[in-house]
């Protein structure tokens, strides 16, 4: 077995059990040896406490997450020489561009997640292609250990002009990584590129702009603002470049009020409101902390009739939850009281911390506290080009709820 002649990690008793069910991550603490020398991002053959094979990993040295696996057995993975893994990767990406074709409108959408990471069966890869350009992080020490190659077969796959790199996420550093951004592949100008997202045009700024560059996960959620925005006075919180208020507008908003604290993304907002030909009297563009900006509209007695929040991640971890939970709440408490009675509110979570359960019930409670009747008309997620696999809770981050205040 080709696993004879790779370094072995061998499991604690009883610490195999996650990875029988296909988990990708080995937790530092379930390690008992590991077979030196064994260089970061190298493969590892896994091994149980009883060395059964479990399969074959990346080894990352000062992660807590000591090893992100590659694949659960080893048909058809031969990995020596390391070029076999290789091919592995070649023909995950592949598959998963052929199954983007299937999710998403390619002919209406020009910008789209390639490779979701863990779920994509490529650990620790990001790939997002907008047009032309595609932006890639590389998150653990495996997917580091084969980045020009990556690239270079990603271009080739989307048929990119330009491969930009945005490897300055802060889990970087828990990997023993440090942050590094620039180009990678071809040709480009790091101007904005401008995509198409469902018809809607959008300058994307990917190597100044938030992630890499813009928040692909919300596309369907926006198609949905989009269809109830018809004649509203509509309010989009935590704003963005305007994903939300663009999609408002093109369904017939009759006002948009759009708000943000990043002078930057509002200034991109305004480009994207005249390059899709929306005049500024129906877009009203605030900059301000949402949490006061809600009290200010409250004693101002401004009303709407959709309210959109999409806050950032309040919560990266469980350890954040009530914290996030205080967080969730009191902007859904105020967001309903600005709301008109048959108003909508779409509201989103996307942190990890908060499930779906917790994220309905605290909005429950914000709906008692506030004194008001709401109801739940329709569950939101990731847009489909961020599948969860079902092995992978962790990769179900986004939930959202379209609540109607009767
Ligand atoms: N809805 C957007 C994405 C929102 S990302 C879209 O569809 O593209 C979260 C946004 O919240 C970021 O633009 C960030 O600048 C903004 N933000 C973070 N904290 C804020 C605060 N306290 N008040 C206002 N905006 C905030």
């Amino acid at each position: 077995m080709s696993s004879d002649q790779t370094p072995k990690i061998i499991l604690k008793p009883g610490r195999d059990k996650s990875i029988l069910r296909r988990h990708p991550w080995i937790f530092s603490g379930a390690i008992k040896s590991i077979e030196e020398p064994l260089q970061p991002g190298e493969t590892a053959a896994i091994y149980s406490h009883q060395m059964d094979f479990l399969g074959f990993g990346a080894f990352s040295p000062s992660s807590q997450i000591r090893c992100r696996m590659w694949s659960f057995d080893d048909s058809g993975f031969e990995l020596l020489p390391e070029a076999k893994l290789l091919k592995t990767i070649y023909r995950r990406i592949d598959n998963a561009f052929r199954l983007r074709a299937e999710d998403i409108q390619l002919n209406k959408s020009n910008a789209y997640r390639l490779i979701h990471a863990e779920s994509d069966l490529i650990p620790g890869l990001i790939a997002d292609v907008y047009h032309d350009v595609v932006v890639l992080q590389f998150l653990s020490r495996g997917v580091e250990r084969f980045r020009d190659e990556i690239a270079d077969y990603i271009a080739q796959v989307t048929d990119a002009t330009f491969v930009y790199e945005r490897s300055d996420a802060e889990v970087r550093t828990l990997e023993g990584l440090s942050e590094r951004e620039g180009p990678l592949w071809g040709q480009g100008t790091n101007a904005p590129v401008i995509i198409t997202e469902n018809r809607v045009q959008f300058y994307v700024d990917y190597t100044g702009g938030h992630k890499t560059g813009f928040y692909l996960d919300q596309r369907e959620n926006r198609l949905k603002v989009r269809k109830y925005a018809g004649g509203k006075e509509v309010l989009d919180c935590f704003s963005y470049t305007g994903g939300f208020s663009l999609n408002a507008l093109f369904g017939g908003a009759q006002k948009v009020t759009a708000v943000d604290i990043s002078g930057d993304a509002l200034a991109r907002l305004q480009e994207n409101a005249t390059q899709n030909g929306f005049s500024s009297d129906q877009l009203e563009i605030i900059q301000a902390d949402v949490f006061k900006q809600l009290r200010l509209f409250r004693d101002q007695g401004r009303q709407f009739n959709l309210i959109i929040l999409d806050p950032p991640k309040f919560a990266p971890t469980r350890k954040q939850v009530q914290r996030a939970a205080r967080g969730y709440k009191d902007i859904n408490l105020m967001a309903m009281k600005l709301l008109r009675p048959n108003g909508l509110l779409f509201t989103f979570s996307c942190s990890g911390g908060v499930e779906q359960d917790l994220f309905q019930k605290i909005i429950a409670g914000a709906a008692l506290d506030a004194g008001v009747d709401l109801q739940f008309i329709d569950k939101m997620t990731q847009s489909s080009d961020h599948p969860v696999l079902s092995s992978f809770p962790e990769g179900d981050y986004l939930k959202g709820i379209v609540c109607r205040r009767v």
